[in-house]
């Protein structure tokens, strides 16, 4: 499970910060140097770890902090604080348009990030919200990546579009959104071509269906495990196409958790869902608070 090791590490330093009762500065700083390192250790981008320690110190060294009954209970709820603002404080959703309106979602990610199954399991969540999802196959390199949209479709009973892999990804775009506007779909949600590695003609790809159809919200699917891996991917990504928001799937199977607490201080935009495991119900919505909890204890 996620921050197992991180959240071990953290736990000791708190235990020794809770059995002193009072704290010197030097107590403090002792203190906050094991908690750099284990963020480090959890592979947390190193300047994201040090402006977070940065931020910490200036709060926990002020008077109230020293003077006040419990200042190891302090530093620990300063900690707390910050690590809910470095993933963003708030929970962030999905935006959509309203029923009556289509709404375009573009799901990228490189290639066995876990793209094609969370979006089905996307389809599956605005499913329950009451929406109308249809799921577009845009992948047209890998005839394996529109059977298993097909597969995931018929298992979340939301209808996949898809015109083989003779077609260039833009026009089975437009078609799709065509196909929704007389069929009663409300949201299409365009599956499209992941590469192992960034690469331009991946980019193109994506800027040409953007460019020509209105996309409301892309999303960046990556691994977790990769970790920083999936930081700068996130990166390059926001910085070439421009992202609303990250899915991070694999938690379930990531003990280090840096890319969770990386990404929102790195490239500005929120994880909206994690995944936590193959089954297509595997997704849940991020929320900053719990994962800190989760993460110290
Ligand atoms: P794509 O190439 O990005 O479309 O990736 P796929 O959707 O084919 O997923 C690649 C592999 O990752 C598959 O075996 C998925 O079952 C698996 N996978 C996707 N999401 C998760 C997740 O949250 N947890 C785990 N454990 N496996 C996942």
């Amino acid at each position: 499970m996620a921050f197992e090791s991180l959240s071990e590490k953290l736990q000791n330093v708190f235990k020794n910060l809770r059995s002193k009762g009072r704290l010197t500065e030097a107590d403090v700083k002792t203190a906050l140097k094991e908690v750099k390192m284990a963020l480090l250790e959890a592979d947390v981008n190193f300047k994201v770890v040090k402006q977070f320690i940065n931020s910490v110190t200036e709060r926990a060294i002020g008077q109230d902090v020293m003077t006040s009954l419990t200042p190891g209970q302090m530093v620990i709820k300063i900690v707390n604080e910050e690590m809910i603002s470095l993933m963003g404080s708030e929970t962030t959703q999905i935006d959509l348009k309203p029923a009556n309106e289509i709404t375009v979602i573009l799901m990228a990610g490189l290639q066995g990030a876990g793209k094609t199954t969370t979006t089905a399991k996307i389809a599956g969540k605005l499913k329950q919200k009451g929406r109308k999802p249809l799921l577009v196959a845009c992948d047209i390199y890998r005839p394996a990546a529109i059977e298993q949209l097909e597969i995931n479709g018929k298992k979340q009973d939301v209808p996949v579009f898809s015109m083989g892999d003779k077609n260039n990804p833009v026009n089975i775009a437009k078609a799709a959104i065509e196909h929704a506007k007389t069929n009663g779909f409300n949201v299409v949600i365009l599956d499209t071509a992941g590469r192992l590695h960034v690469d331009e003609d991946m980019m193109q790809e994506l800027e040409n269906i953007k460019a020509a159809v209105d996309v409301h919200q892309t999303l960046l699917v990556v691994d977790a495990m990769t970790g920083q891996d999936a930081v700068n991917v996130a990166k390059t990504f926001n910085e070439r196409i421009g992202i609303d928001g990250v899915i991070l799937t694999k938690m379930d199977g990531d003990t280090r958790g840096g890319a969770a607490l990386s990404i929102k201080a790195v490239t500005g935009k929120p994880i909206l869902y994690v995944g936590m495991g193959e089954k297509l119900s595997d997704l849940e919505q991020f929320y900053p608070d719990r994962m800190a909890s989760r993460i110290l204890g």
